[in-house]
């Protein structure tokens, strides 16, 4: 009996030894399982973390992309109106150089000239074509009364009243009365003559450079002496009055107080520029050009460089919009 009793307090002993260890090793074992959920959770946390943060950074990207995406369609869009703009320049300048062509060649102007830059041709034919429609201001030229017909010309002939032979000092226009008279100049109102007499009645016309020119047999006037007049402004109207035989104009031209034919400046217009000065050897044309030229170069060397002037103010503003718009 005693055998057994030391029997199983030895075996119980061994059995609490064992209970410890297996207790221990569960301990353990709970202790790993702890750390490693722990650390598995920081990890996973942390993971979520760096995808969060990735997420965003995509994001980011994402929205600079679009950006990036938006600049580049304005950029395309402003860079067709620019090439459009460029387009349309280049067109316009084609069309000017062709329209500075086309004036060249309607002024006569020399294909042998030397290589000029398109300002300087311009500036040449603006010259050439500013002298032209000076002169057409300024001195008689075309039909006082455009639509009647020439019924008698300029020199000797036998008076159809006096029956005289005797100088015709113009031109007669045979018009029904009333026919509508404009200045062939710019002028200024010398005369205005009322007579029932001779040349009836009478205007007289002052031009520039010395160019007089008289209307007769007038029925009505339509401006008053010291009146200054521009080339086609109407000055009156055609009648009978004075040693007429039915109702007409008698034109007259001087030059220094000498009678021209008007014939030449009456048929005198842009196609035929040249022609007068070999038709009318009285007046000194080439030295009245070079007046005419020398007044005109002037105007359009100031034309030019308040148009250079006007532009880089343009430039200026648009380059600097605050400053400019400053006052
Ligand atoms: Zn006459």
């Amino acid at each position: 009996m005693m055998f057994n009793i030391k029997s199983l307090t030895t075996k119980r002993r061994k059995g609490n030894k064992k209970s410890l260890l297996t207790n221990s090793f569960r301990y353990g074992a709970l202790f790993l399982l702890c750390g490693a959920l722990t650390y598995s959770t920081h990890a996973i946390f942390e993971l979520y973390v760096s995808a969060q943060s990735s997420h965003q950074q995509v994001s980011k990207l994402r929205n600079k992309a679009l950006e990036l995406s938006a600049s580049l369609s304005e950029e395309t869009a402003l860079n067709k109106t620019l090439n459009d703009s460029l387009e349309k320049k280049t067109q316009s300048l084609e069309k000017l150089n062709q329209r500075i062509d086309d004036m060249e060649s309607i002024l006569g102007l020399s294909d042998d000239n030397p290589p000029q830059t398109i300002k300087q041709r311009v500036d040449t034919a603006a010259i050439n074509s500013a002298v032209k429609a000076t002169l057409f201001q300024l001195i008689p030229n075309g039909k006082p009364t455009p639509d009647a017909p020439l019924t008698s010309g300029f020199g000797t002939r036998v008076h159809p009243i006096t029956k005289q032979r005797k100088n015709h000092d113009g031109l007669d226009f045979g018009a029904s009365k009333g026919t509508p008279i404009y200045a062939p100049a710019d002028a200024v109102i010398e005369k205005v003559n009322s007579s029932q007499h001779g040349y009836g009645n009478q205007l007289i016309l002052n031009h520039a450079m010395g160019f007089v020119s008289t209307y007769s047999h007038m029925s009505k006037f339509n401006v008053k002496a010291g009146q200054f007049v521009n080339k086609g402004e109407l000055i009156g109207w055609t009648g009978n009055s004075g040693l007429s035989t039915g109702p007409h104009l008698h034109y007259e031209i001087h030059f220094l107080g000498k009678p021209l034919n008007p014939r030449p400046f009456v048929d005198w217009d842009i196609k035929n520029f040249d022609t007068i000065f070999k038709k009318e050897p009285n007046v000194q044309w080439a030295s009245l050009l070079n007046t005419v030229g020398s007044m005109v170069e002037m105007q359009v060397q100031l034309a030019s460089q308040n148009h250079e002037a006007t532009f880089q103010t343009v430039n200026q503003a648009k380059s600097n919009p605050k400053k400019a718009n400053t006052p």
